[in-house]
């Protein structure tokens, strides 16, 4: 395809990753972002071999890992000791692992990707409206009225929360969780020791979780730091807050007791961040001049761990699909057609799972405790749930995985 003249809203993980792979197929890139001064902010991700085979391609990946903690199982059980299932990253062909590591490193990464490349970086520019000009090219509206561009394709990368998603007449469906997570991120040199992401659950209603997540942002050697979960509903968060401190974590220290030292490092309650879940999906992910990219496309709960590594995915899809045709209309068609398999999946399987560790629904607890320690004696089930936490099933997931690009790393 010629150069196009592209406009990104969003320096996120796919905005920054879509403007690396677009600017290096030679189109003119501009990305607006609404931070003055983006900061390596978040807690803990996992970045699954989908990512990892992306962050490949954009050489990035030697720097992440360099700052993560290797993950080669996913490991639950209730409160009461009975396991749940011990998912490993070995049991499915391909010698894969996951890697926790703190969300701020990939954004550094990333960032400092794309203040490097031949990009036109705009901070500080809230976009907040599209206008439609003459020749059907997108103008981008600021929050103070401007209008910049125009530009002949838009990317919308600006994350769950999307405020440009709104008005596209694509058919959608915007629904916030009534569930989220209390998030705290300690040190704790000894977190990557057991290479797991740990979960505790009681019931629908609690569940605790350790991510080992290395060294974090920065350039600094140590401490190895661990991202500390607790699952909530939404409207629970400030009666939870409100028993007060000792209460709070002496409730979390009882799922995990190892956790002690991480949580003495708790000295305020807002030290533990809540953050709520948002469910969006859409089909297709284009219109004539825009495309959806990341959560502003699909947004989903982080159950299965794909949030990134599905943004990442989704950029290097769109550089391909717009390299592989003449016109900007068939390549953004193929490229909606190329991500259906992958993103319906996970989109599926994380609507579906998420009651099961997430909800009031009683019942559901009592089924899953009894049902999911059958699964690792059901062959095929065992492989299709890895499957699905490597980030490669697609479809109904019973077919062939995800193809990744040849650089991926099989160590
Ligand atoms: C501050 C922050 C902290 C996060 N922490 C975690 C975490 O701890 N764990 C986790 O699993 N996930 C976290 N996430 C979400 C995670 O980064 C995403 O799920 C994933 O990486 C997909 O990336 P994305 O690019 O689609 O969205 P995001 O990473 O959310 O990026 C969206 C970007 O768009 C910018 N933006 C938003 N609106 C506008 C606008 N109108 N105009 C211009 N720019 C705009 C935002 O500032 C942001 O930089 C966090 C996201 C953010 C923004």
């Amino acid at each position: 395809m010629r150069s196009l003249d592209v406009g990104v809203i969003g320096c996120g993980t796919a905005g920054a990753a879509a403007a690396l792979f677009l600017s290096r197929a030679g189109h003119k890139v501009t990305v607006y972002e609404r931070v003055d001064d983006p900061q390596a902010v978040g807690a803990g991700v996992m970045l699954q071999p989908t990512g990892q085979a992306v962050l490949a391609r954009l050489g990035l990946l030697e720097n992440v890992l360099a700052r993560a903690a290797p993950i080669d199982a996913l490991r639950c059980h209730t409160l009461g000791g009975r396991t749940l299932f011990h998912l490993r990253y070995a049991s499915v062909p391909g010698a894969h692992r996951g890697f926790g590591l703190h969300r701020g490193v990939l954004f550094e990464q990333l960032f400092r990707a794309v203040r490097a490349a031949d990009v036109t970086l705009r901070l500080g520019v809230e976009v907040v409206d599209l206008a439609t000009g003459a020749d059907g090219a997108p103008w981008f509206v600021t929050k103070q009225g401007e209008r910049l561009g125009p530009h002949e394709l838009c990317v919308v990368a600006d994350g769950a929360r999307s405020q440009l998603r709104d008005d596209t007449a694509i058919r959608k469906r915007v629904r916030p969780y009534p569930w989220g997570a209390l998030w705290f991120v300690g040190d704790d040199d000894e977190a990557g020791a057991a290479r797991e992401l740990y979960q505790v659950v009681d019931g629908t209603r609690r569940m605790v979780g350790a991510l080992p997540t290395g060294l974090g942002p920065g350039d600094a050697a140590g401490p190895r730091k661990v991202s500390v979960f607790y699952s909530v509903r939404a409207d629970r968060v400030d009666g939870w807050r409100q028993r007060g401190l000792d209460a709070a974590k002496s409730e979390l220290r009882a799922f995990i007791p190892r956790l002690d030292a991480v949580l003495s490092q708790v000295d305020a309650m807002e030290r533990l961040v809540f953050t709520r879940y948002q469910d969006v999906s859409m089909y297709p992910w284009h219109t004539d001049r825009v495309v959806y990219l990341g959560d502003a496309a699909h947004a989903m709960s982080p159950q299965l761990g794909q949030g990134a590594n599905l943004a990442l995915f989704d950029a290097m899809v769109l550089a391909d699909a717009l390299a592989a045709h003449d016109d900007l209309a068939p390549g953004l068609a193929a490229y909606s057609r190329e991500r259906r398999g992958h993103l319906g999946f996970y989109e599926y399987a994380t609507r579906w799972l998420t009651p099961w560790f997430q909800s009031d629904g009683a019942p559901l607890g009592w089924l899953r405790d009894v049902c999911m320690p059958l699964s690792r004696w059901v062959r095929p089930l065992e492989r299709l749930m890895v499957r699905a936490m490597t980030g490669t099933a697609r479809g109904v997931g019973l077919g062939a995985p995800l193809a990744l690009p040849p650089s991926t790393p099989r160590g």
